[in-house]
């Protein structure tokens, strides 16, 4: 039956549109195979503050499928939060991050650096999410002072009340919360002031043209504004000039990450960028 069902539901569709609906149903099918495989691995993304060096870094999720290569998030993610396999992925996400962190706890140049970990709502959304953190936390021995969550704005609008309940559970044992894409979704104002944030990153569509665009500008400087009125800390995305770094540095932004500095790299790579970075600012 499934089969004429199928053609007579499919005729209505373009020929490409029918193709990428196979491929989406294909994929779905790899991604529940993926951690298993063990296809999934994260990737380094530098935090640089002005005058004082890299201070922290953000995890992104890299899939390498067997025949197709490398992934991006933004082909991949959107699938796992429709199906729900963005809570396993989640979980593996937060592990890896969290494992990462407690290992570099005794090497002295990276002891410090505070790990940011984007995560769903989905994520979010399940009644057991404290638990599950605190339990990755204590599990891999991180230090949560140095674990930052990564939230957007689309996520925060339903459901506030039970979100900021879970992040004060998670602000008390020390994890902070860094509003992710900031200025791109439809944020009220009024509700920033009663979640428990600790950073607003700077969305890169506003730093891109930040010196040929006044509106851009006028953004970045506003979400700067509204940080320090705030009480929280402002960090800029999507970095990858002097140039545009030299504006943010001008309008207050003095936290940066983006290709300036570093492309999200594997974990050797990034190590051994991170010390010879550290190096050559002691040769400064
Ligand atoms: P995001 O969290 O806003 O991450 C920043 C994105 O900007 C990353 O893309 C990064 O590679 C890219 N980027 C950084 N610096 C520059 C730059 O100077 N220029 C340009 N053009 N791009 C830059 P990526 O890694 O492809 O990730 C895309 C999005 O996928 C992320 O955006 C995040 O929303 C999502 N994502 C990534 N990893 C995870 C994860 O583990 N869990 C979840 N839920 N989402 C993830
Ligand atoms: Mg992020
Ligand atoms: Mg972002
Ligand atoms: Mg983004």
């Amino acid at each position: 039956q499934a089969k004429g069902a199928g053609k007579n539901t499919l005729r209505f569709f373009e020929p490409q549109m029918q193709a990428s609906m196979s491929a989406r149903v294909a994929l779905q099918t790899d991604l529940r195979q993926a951690i298993y495989l063990k296809q999934f691995s994260l990737h380094y993304q530098a935090q640089v503050a002005e005058g004082i060096g890299i201070v922290g870094v953000e995890a992104l999720i890299r899939w390498t499928h067997p025949e197709h290569g490398l992934i991006p998030p933004a082909n991949f993610i959107h699938i796992a939060e429709e199906t729900g396999l963005i809570l396993p992925i989640g979980s593996w996400v937060l592990e890896t991050a969290c494992s990462q962190l407690a290992s570099w706890a005794n090497i002295p140049v990276m002891a410090d650096l505070s790990i940011s970990v984007n995560v769903s709502a989905r994520q979010f959304m399940q009644v057991d999410w404290v638990d599950q953190v605190l339990a990755i936390i204590k599990n891999t021995g991180a230090n949560p002072n140095l674990l930052k969550l990564e939230l957007t704005e689309s996520m925060l609008a339903q459901n506030t009340e039970d979100i900021i309940s879970k992040m004060t559970l998670l602000k008390a044992h020390g994890i902070g919360f860094s509003l992710d894409d900031f200025g791109t979704g439809y944020s009220s104002l009024s509700y920033l002031k009663l979640l428990p944030m600790d950073q607003l990153k700077i969305d890169s569509s506003f730093v891109r043209d930040i010196l040929i665009d006044p509106n851009d500008s006028a953004i970045a400087q506003m979400v700067i504004g509204l940080a320090k009125n705030l009480g929280l800390t402002v960090i800029a995305e999507g970095v990858e000039t002097e140039a545009q770094r030299n504006a943010l540095s001008k309008l207050g932004c003095y936290e940066y990450q983006g290709y300036l500095y570093s492309k999200p790299l594997p974990i050797r790579e990034f190590e051994a960028f991170l010390n010879r970075f550290e190096k050559s600012a002691l040769q400064e």
